[in-house]
């Protein structure tokens, strides 16, 4: 739990999921062992650190549900950015 502290759910403020604690899939979270800043580059700034610790993280899947559920703006998440992320929501809305 204590690694879960410096990761990205720091930053972005959803380590609880609301109801009982941190929702499951974040404890296997690759990113809360790297550096945060990296999944919050600045505008053009690169992605590449970012999205090659996703590329090798468990729980892709999920983490990139989880952004696109709860429309998470900022940062990378499941190993896309926001500009990928909206693309992925115009095509299921498609
Ligand atoms: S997919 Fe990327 S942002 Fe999501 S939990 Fe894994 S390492 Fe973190």
């Amino acid at each position: 739990m204590a690694q879960l502290s410096v990761g990205w759910q720091f930053f972005s403020g959803v380590l609880g999921d609301g109801t009982d604690g941190v929702l499951a899939w974040q404890e296997s979270a690759l990113c809360a062992q790297t550096d945060p800043e990296a999944f919050f580059p600045e505008k053009g700034g690169s992605t590449r650190e970012a999205k090659r610790v996703c590329a090798q993280c468990d729980v892709r899947e999920q983490c990139l549900e989880y952004a696109l559920l709860n429309d998470e703006r900022f940062g990378i998440w499941g190993g896309l950015s926001e500009r990928e992320r909206r693309g992925v929501r115009r095509r299921k809305v498609a």
